[in-house]
This record gives structure tokens, C-alpha cells and sequence, in this order.
């Protein structure tokens, strides 16, 4: 009977997907309300190893739904590849009765990957890092009011109408301006018709299933991709996506009243990792930071890209806490820190001579330096434990630390990448 929501707290690959799949053993429905296929939460459980891009974290629980609310953007070729290897790998897997995906949800056309390459190829030097799954590309077309909607894709002769002079300006775009191939517009009806036979079965309006959640207090848990420095207001733009990853957003996108969500969960890893471009301001550029990457395999679940490096921002995880408001945080990634010697953090920023301890904007953030704390590390090992009294005790003491720091409580402590390993010392109210 709780509507909790778990958002990143940091770049993004804080470890959400473990956090959710291991929540979603008591929740009713798993919604995801925003983004796209642009970035992976991985999951380890009985089933294997997975890095799921766009399908919720519930899905390996028999009697969860799970939900691609209206916030999404939805590659189809993506999905509907993504369903195909879950049904090859999770016996039993029933995804009709598992998986809704709203109608207002948009979709990624092939134009905006295009054009996705395209702009990030133009921006040169000023490159963002951009993943070119076409995200800012949908994003941009559905807040002009010339996206196309998962809905459309069951409706070609509507598909017909609508289409053509927003196909005849990509082309325009896409030959004579970036020397690209353009779209051939009855191939592009052909794959939209395809798609939406493809996904007929999914297709509905979520709104009221959603509401009933509600009504009938169920346990819905709502997940956010990415993490608050990502965010399209309060991120490091423009390195950042182009939809809101926070509680907020999960409201807005979802046409769920602030007034219900009972609790959000932030996830924070034991350290931080970036991928892409952008300032990082504790960034390791050294043996530090490819201990990290190589022992955490830090590398992008959608991209395979490496993931930069770094000692755990509380900066950051404070402005996440600031905007979020969470009840309690997840530490993921702890036994990450085993063997380190001191376990650094960094508690506030220098610049120009003062300390500063909330996150400036993009260009000033450029400029700070880390105010780095630490506690003294530990050499056993917390890899696999599941007690907090078995915890090594300076591990414990680093918990405990940005416990106090951040002025929110730890409830659950990731040692590992299995579901299992987990260290629970509490859970949302009602869960
Ligand atoms: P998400 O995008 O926030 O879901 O994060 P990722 O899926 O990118 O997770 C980052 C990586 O950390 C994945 O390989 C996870 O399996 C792994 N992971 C999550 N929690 C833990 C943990 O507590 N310990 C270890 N060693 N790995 C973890």
C-alpha cells in the first residue's frame, strides 16, 4: 500500500536496476516514466545477467506489471528486441500479461537517430556525448507538437495524414543540410504499420489502470533512468538527457498527485561514474579511477562505452536530495571500496578561494575543486554480506558518515551484484 519512487542521485549507473528488481518482490506494478533506450540498469537474479534498456525490473516477478508510462520514449526495434531475449531467457515468461506501454508514449522514429548522429557529428569540438539513440531528437519533436505517439503506430491511415510535411522537413535536414540519405516515406509507413502489429497487444491507455493502482493501494513503484546531474534543469547542461529524472517528473509523467507518492528512494553508488562529457568534478583520471572502472565494471550498459571515474560527490548527492526528497537512500557498490585505503568522499566544492556546498551551474562547475573528507578503509571484505553487523567496521563507518552528511538514512547497503547481495536495514513505510 505505498507508491514509492527510486531516482539516481548522481551521473546515472548508481545501481538502480538491482535496487528495483530486488523492491519489486513486493510491488504490485513497476512503472518506468521517462527516457528512452539510451541507458541500461543491470540486473543479476536467478534468471542470469541482464541489461535492460527499456522494459521495467518487475518483469521477472510473475504477478508485477509492468509499465512504460506516457514520459517514455520508445525505440520499437529496441523493445521489441529487448522482449525477445527476455522470453528466451526467463521460462514462463508470460510478456502479454506483464507488460503495458502507454499510447502517449512517443516513439523513436529513424529520423531522429539520424538526425541524432548528425548534430552530434556538427557540434565537433563541443561534442556532448551524446548516446545517438535519437533522445533529444523525440524529446525535441514531442515538445513542438510533431512527435509520433505509440498510439499512432495502430493507426496508418492517421499515419498517412500527419506524416508527410514532418518527413519532408527531416529530409530537408537530413540531404541538405548534413549530406545524409533521406527518409522514403513509404517505407517509413510500412515499418510504423509493422511496428504497431508488433505491439497491438501492449498498446494501452495507462492513465486508468494507473488510477486504479492507486485507488486500491497498491504497491507501485515508479523508476527513473539516469540521475540528477542528467536532468534537464538541474543536471550540467547541456550534458544532460532531455526529460527530468526526478519524483517530480515520475508525477508529472505519469498524471500521478505529488500527494501520493509516499516515499522516494535515492540510489547512490559508493563512488561516481560518468559517461559521457561533461564536468565530473571528482573525477580520477589515474590508477584510482581505473581501478574502479575495471573492478565495477564501469562500462555503459547501452553503449559499452567506458564510464569515467571517481571518489562518491556528496555535493552532488546533496542536490539530488535537495530536489528529490528522499526518505531514505541505497548505497550501492560498497564493496567496490574494500582494499581502498582511505575511503575518500568529497563534502563541498572550492571556488575562487571559498567553499561552496550546492552544484553551480555547468561552467562554473568546471572550475571547482573538490573539498575531499575520508574515512579510514577497510581490508576485509564486504563482497556478498548480507548483515550490517557483518560489515567491516570502517565500512560501517563510511555508511555512517554520509549518513550524516546528507542528513538522510541508509536503508539498504549493495554488496554485490546479485539480488541477494544486499545488506537490508529498512524499507519504505507500507512496502
Ligand atoms: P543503473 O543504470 O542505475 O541501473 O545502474 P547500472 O545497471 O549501470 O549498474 C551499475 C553496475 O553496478 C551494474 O553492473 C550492476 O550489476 C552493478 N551493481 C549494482 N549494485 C551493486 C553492488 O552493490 N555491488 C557491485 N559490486 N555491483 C553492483
Amino acid at each position: 500500500m505505498s507508491v514509492v519512487c527510486v531516482v539516481g542521485t548522481q551521473w546515472g549507473d548508481e545501481g538502480k536496476g538491482k535496487i528495483v528488481d530486488f523492491l519489486a518482490e513486493r510491488a504490485d506494478y513497476v512503472i518506468r516514466f521517462q527516457g528512452g533506450d539510451n541507458a541500461g540498469h543491470s540486473v543479476v537474479n536467478e534468471f542470469g545477467d541482464f541489461g535492460l534498456h527499456l522494459i521495467p525490473e518487475g518483469v521477472f516477478r510473475e504477478n508485477v506489471i509492468n509499465v512504460l508510462g506516457p514520459g517514455t520514449v520508445i525505440n520499437p526495434d529496441a523493445l521489441l528486441e529487448e522482449m525477445d531475449d527476455l522470453r528466451g531467457r526467463v521460462p514462463g515468461l508470460d510478456l502479454e500479461a506483464r507488460l503495458s506501454i502507454s499510447e502517449r508514449s512517443h516513439v523513436v522514429m529513424p529520423y531522429h537517430i539520424a538526425l541524432d548522429h548528425a548534430l552530434e557529428t556538427s557540434r565537433g569540438a563541443m561534442f556532448q556525448g551524446s548516446t545517438k539513440r535519437g533522445i533529444a531528437p523525440v524529446y525535441a519533436d514531442k515538445a513542438a507538437r510533431s512527435g509520433v505517439r505509440i498510439g499512432d503506430l495502430l493507426d496508418s491511415d492517421y499515419l498517412r495524414e500527419y506524416l508527410p510535411h514532418i518527413v519532408e522537413a527531416k529530409n530537408i535536414l537530413l540531404e541538405s543540410v548534413y549530406g545524409m540519405e533521406p527518409i522514403d516515406f513509404d517505407a517509413l509507413i510500412a515499418q510504423c504499420r509493422e511496428w504497431g502489429e508488433a505491439l497491438q497487444p501492449y498498446v494501452v491507455d495507462t492513465f486508468p489502470m494507473v488510477q486504479g493502482a492507486l485507488a486500491s493501494n497498491q504497491n507501485i513503484l515508479l523508476v527513473g533512468q539516469l540521475g540528477i546531474m542528467r536532468d534537464l534543469d538541474w543536471g550540467h547542461y547541456p550534458y544532460v538527457t532531455s526529460s527530468t529524472p526526478t519524483a517530480a517528473g515520475a508525477c508529472v509523467s505519469l498524471g500521478i498527485p505529488p500527494n501520493r507518492m509516499d516515499a522516494v528512494i535515492g540510489v547512490v553508488k559508493a563512488f561516481t561514474s560518468s559517461v559521457g562529457e561533461g564536468p565530473f568534478p571528482t573525477e580520477q583520471d589515474n590508477a584510482i579511477g581505473d581501478r574502479l572502472r575495471t573492478e565495477g565494471s564501469e562500462f555503459g550498459v547501452s553503449t559499452g562505452r567506458p564510464r569515467r571515474c571517481g571518489w562518491l560527490d556528496l555535493v552532488a548527492v546533496n542536490h539530488a536530495v535537495a530536489i528529490n526528497g528522499p526518505a531514505s537512500l541505497a548505497l550501492t557498490k560498497i564493496d567496490l571500496l574494500d582494499g581502498f585505503d582511505p575511503a575518500v568522499f568529497a563534502k563541498a566544492y572550492w571556488l575562487n578561494g571559498t567553499t561552496i556546498d550546492t552544484v553551480p551551474d555547468t561552467r562554473i562547475l568546471e572550475t571547482v575543486e573538490p573539498v575531499y573528507d575520508s574515512v579510514a578503509g577497510w581490508d576485509e571484505t564486504s563482497a556478498g554480506v548480507q548483515e550490517w553487523d557483518d560489515l567491516p567496521g570502517n565500512a560501517r563507518r563510511y555508511v555512517e558518515r554520509i549518513e550524516e552528511i546528507v542528513g538522510v538514512p541508509i536503508s539498504l547497503v549493495g554488496t554485490g551484484r546479485h539480488r541477494d547481495d544486499i545488506v537490508v536495514r529498512g524499507l519504505p513505510e507500507g512496502w
